[in-house]
């Protein structure tokens, strides 16, 4: 274990905690390791043009998950009507590509400092994580994330 302990070290003291200073485990400190690296990963492919692509494409998914709850449905309207035809009688009562524009669209904010409380489960993950890598810094927002209890004290 000396790569962690270091013992034989004249320069620095002999603690039994991890190489990095800190006072976890091994494990823990790889386990960390691992997540900063993803996160510099999803910062990285959040800069690309790829992303915004992505983004386009999320947003239409969601919208067609709004107008087709059931999995199935969707499925079966495409498959009796066509790709090309879906598409336009999804656009005619969808407007999709200006729902897409808007999201790419800066303008100035209409307030900047957010509080934004969040239920710790797991949809609430782009919430908190859009914060250490910089995203609401990015589009300008000021933003406090909390972690709050129940929804009657964040529905506000
Ligand atoms: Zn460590």
């Amino acid at each position: 274990m000396t790569q962690y302990f270091d013992p034989y070290n004249a320069d620095r003291p002999l603690m039994l905690k991890c190489s990095c200073g800190r006072d976890h485990t091994v494990a823990e400190h790889q386990q960390e390791l691992a997540a900063a690296q993803a996160a510099v990963e999803l910062k990285r492919r959040s800069e690309t043009t790829e992303f915004e692509d992505y983004s386009n494409q999320f947003i239409e998914a969601t919208l067609i998950k709004s107008l087709f709850p059931q999995d199935a449905v969707r499925r079966r309207f495409l498959r009796a009507v066509g790709k090309g035809t879906a598409m336009a009688a999804i656009a005619s009562v969808l407007p999709v590509a200006s729902l897409q524009a808007m999201a790419q669209e800066k303008r100035s904010l209409e307030k900047t400092n957010l509080k934004i409380g969040f239920i710790p489960i797991t949809c609430a993950t782009p919430l908190i994580m859009a914060h250490p890598l910089g995203f609401y810094k990015k589009e300008g927002l000021n933003v406090e994330v909390t972690k709050t209890a129940g929804w009657a004290l964040i529905r506000d």
